[in-house]
């Protein structure tokens, strides 16, 4: 009779529902032992002492890329300065840009304060609850709408990250590829209910402190017994190592004029990679034998005459993958004719005011270099 099961159909049915409370005992066993982990292992970091909007929203920017230990000391200074969403819309780009330096990737910086002043303008000065509006934000992608939206809010988010990525594999043994929107539904169906804040900020630290990359501390995990890799013995080879990253050289002549109590300070940029408004006058050059030339150009440019050079020594810079060396070359006009008009994006600037100008440690470092 249709509508009645056979007694095979009943029994395929048991054994389904068997399997899926299986499934969720199995979850809500490898949810509770990572919660009951991160109770008691959690990190006392700033950003979670008071998790508002504002303080995750800096830390997950800030984050990118970048240690934890390296992040602390620019987190703590950049709240001190900025402690909300309206202070920080307020600052002048340079403001956030001199609190930035050092900690690279300046375009995070840009894209904060932009995002700053159009959360006053747009919705009062609180950040938005929700993906879309989220998401429509500069410099806010999937991952740090996620992580804003469960660690903040609580909301069931998912977040995905390259720690997040090499865990589910592991605990899946997945040695293969898989798309992205793989990691993301797994991310997303291991949230318990009502506990997305701590639930994601474990699965963050049981990625950032114990399933680590290249030696995974397998007997000290909290869920050990919920992973396949660990089963296989296979956690060290998932993922499978990549090629290492390639650096690119870059070498850089730069200028270095004091006259009269003032520095030389040049508007134009050198790369685009550098942050700050001002800088040294500084070219790209493609040999070291072209530092000197190149430097000479620079200083009859700026000034409408040749100047003697001195050359000062050699600095190196690292910004993202890029390894700067920048041959630093001072000069002086002579001390009989009156201070030259700069030209080609240049200005004279007072010593102690060009010292908060120059906010890239490059150019910080060519200085020091560069003074008798
Ligand atoms: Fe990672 Fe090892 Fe834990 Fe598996 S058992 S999740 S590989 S640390």
């Amino acid at each position: 009779m249709r509508g009645t099961l056979s007694n095979s159909q009943a029994m395929t049915g048991n054994r389904r529902r068997a399997g899926q409370n299986l499934l969720r005992d199995r979850t809500a066993a490898f949810q509770e032992s990572l919660l009951r982990w991160f109770a008691r292992h959690r990190r006392d970091l700033p950003w979670r002492r008071t998790p508002t909007p504002y303080r995750v929203w800096v830390s997950e920017i800030m984050l990118q890329q970048t240690r934890v230990r390296t992040v602390l000391p620019y987190y703590e200074l950049f709240l001190k300065h900025f402690p909300d969403v309206r202070s920080l819309a307020r600052a002048s780009e340079s403001e956030v840009l001199e609190l930035w330096a050092g900690l690279g990737y300046y375009a995070r910086a840009r894209n904060l304060h932009q995002a700053a002043v159009r959360i006053v303008s747009e919705h009062r000065g609180r950040l938005p609850g929700t993906l879309e509006e989220l998401l429509s934000l500069p410099g806010i992608g999937r991952y740090t709408a996620g992580a804003i939206l469960s660690i903040a809010f609580n909301k069931s988010m998912p977040i995905v990250d390259g720690n997040i990525r090499r865990l589910i594999c592991r605990l899946h043994g997945i040695t293969g590829r898989r798309g992205e929107e793989f990691f993301w539904r797994q991310a997303a169906a291991w949230i318990p209910a009502g506990q997305a804040s701590e639930f994601n900020q474990a699965v963050m630290e049981l990625g950032a402190l114990v399933c680590l990359p290249s030696s995974p501390l397998c007997p000290k995990c909290p869920v050990r017994d919920f992973c396949e890799a660990r089963r296989l013995g296979t956690a060290d080879r998932i993922p499978p190592s990549r090629p290492r990253a390639t650096f690119q050289s870059v070498l850089f002549a730069v200028l270095v004029v004091e006259w009269d109590g003032h520095l030389l300070l040049s508007r134009k940029h050198v790369a685009d990679y550098i942050p700050g408004e001002w800088g040294l006058p500084a070219a790209t050059i493609t040999a070291e034998k072209a530092a000197r030339p190149a430097a000479s150009l620079l200083a009859r440019r700026a000034l409408g005459m040749s100047v003697l050079l001195e050359e000062a020594g050699t600095v190196s810079h690292a910004i993202t993958y890029r390894r700067i060396r920048a041959r630093v070359f001072r000069a002086k006009p002579a001390r009989k004719i009156p201070l030259p008009a700069p030209r080609a994006g240049c200005s004279w600037v007072g010593r102690s005011e060009a010292g908060r100008l120059l906010t890239s440690s490059l150019y910080r470092k060519a200085l020091r270099a560069g003074r008798p």
